[in-house]
């Protein structure tokens, strides 16, 4: 479901209703993004049990992480990312949050990583290792990617180049 007014979405100019959600569900320009595009498409397909979580525009393609089955918003044969695709004008990722190895290899793909767990001064956070020749295969730089992590991670983490 989308959560605010397709109207306000698509103008732009949001009620007092959608500014009170976009506030407390911490909506960004990029989710915004996504959102308007949904609206768009939804007279196309049908994506009234997507849920989004957030959304994150990378150089090569928009992230989109969901509550819902990733399949919700790909839809049959892809159908779905493509009208989506051809509204953001780049590629769409698709990634449902389930536990956080699954859901970063899916981000990271192709990359691969290591995750280890470090207790340092009495408090334990995630170290992901990635191997420093698949630097470059990443698909957004790291300040980017951080963010993106963020919003799903439970813990704190790092990430290192081995
Ligand atoms: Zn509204």
């Amino acid at each position: 479901m989308i959560p605010l007014h397709a109207t306000c979405l698509l103008t732009g100019n949001f009620c007092d209703e959608c500014k009170k959600k976009i506030e407390e569900r911490k909506f960004t320009g990029e989710d915004l993004k996504v959102l308007k595009a949904m609206v768009k498409i939804a007279n196309k397909v049908d994506i009234n049990s997507v849920e989004i979580f957030h959304c994150f525009e990378f150089e090569k393609f928009f992230l989109i992480l969901t509550i819902s089955p990733a399949g919700l918003l790909i839809g049959r044969r892809g159908r779905t990312a493509t009208f989506l695709s051809k509204e953001l004008g780049k590629r769409v990722r698709v990634v449902s949050i389930s536990d956080f190895s699954t859901t970063l290899s899916e981000i990271l793909s192709p990359v691969q990583f290591k995750i280890g767990t470090v207790y340092e001064g009495g408090k334990k956070y995630i170290r992901i290792y990635i191997k420093k020749e698949s630097a470059q295969k990443l698909p957004a730089n790291i300040p980017k990617l951080k963010q993106a992590i963020s919003s799903f991670a439970k813990r704190e983490f790092e990430i290192v180049f081995i």
